[in-house]
């Protein structure tokens, strides 16, 4: 199949969803282009995809500077993020998936007042507590939130989460269901500089489920680009 083709169908399998559990809400497909190369982002882009996701700053700014020609085309920072990477992100990421702990914040902060630029981010949260992921701790969350109310340059519109591996996708289900009872509780709340609008959940293996319990975009590569190859 082509990639127009993988991107029609999984689109149909997100309306079903939303057509059998009743969601009225859009749900976004950020189309993982990590290690994928420039002609594909565009065939992708060709069949009307703008949100893309990379996982790795180097790679992101190199796309982003060889295709920002290209009208309403976005790029997610969806990876671990160093801090001494956050001054590459200015101009040239849409939203940031992975703010996980206060240096990043506190980097942010100074790369924005000195380049007058608003970071847009989702903070990660490493709910299973998995050793080898990033992600913020749940219990350490609320002191990360008002951190962010007394900044000035960076924005929060939701939530990620990267859900531990399992064969069986079903395992995963009480976690996606988890992360959506926290992003509700959140959106009740008052906030300065947090909104909660985004639940970054789900990816090929998972996707189904996560859109099931909540997710409103999805970040999807091997569905769509085919399995990556590392060189
Ligand atoms: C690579 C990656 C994805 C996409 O994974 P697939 O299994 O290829 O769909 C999603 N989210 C993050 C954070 C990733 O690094």
């Amino acid at each position: 199949m082509s990639i127009g083709e993988n991107i029609d169908k999984i689109k149909s399998n997100i309306d079903l969803i939303k057509k059998e559990k009743g969601l009225d809400y859009p749900i976004t497909l950020i189309a993982v282009s990590k290690t994928v190369d420039e002609e594909k982002v565009m065939e992708a882009y060709e069949h009307g995809q703008r949100d893309f996701g990379e996982n790795k700053v180097q790679e992101l700014t190199k796309k982003e500077s060889s295709l920002n020609n290209l009208e309403d085309i976005n790029f997610h920072m969806i990876g671990y993020l160093q801090s001494n990477k956050v001054k590459y992100l200015v101009n040239t990421a849409k939203l940031i998936h992975s703010l996980d702990r206060k240096s990043l914040i506190k980097e942010m902060e100074k790369r924005g007042r000195n380049e007058d630029f608003i970071f847009n981010c989702l903070i990660q949260v490493n709910l299973a507590k998995e050793k080898s992921k990033s992600g913020i701790y749940i219990e350490d969350l609320e002191e990360l939130l008002i951190l962010i109310e007394n900044s000035n340059y960076v924005k929060v519109k939701g939530l990620m989460m990267i859900a531990p591996f399992y064969e069986d996708v079903e395992k995963v289900r009480p976690l996606f269901r988890d992360m959506k009872k926290i992003y509700d509780e959140l959106r009740t709340r008052e906030f300065k500089n947090i909104e909660m609008k985004y639940l970054s959940m789900g990816m090929s293996h998972d996707y189904k489920v996560a859109v099931e319990e909540g997710s409103n975009m999805v970040r999807i590569g091997t569905d769509i680009f085919g399995k990556r190859v590392y060189v």
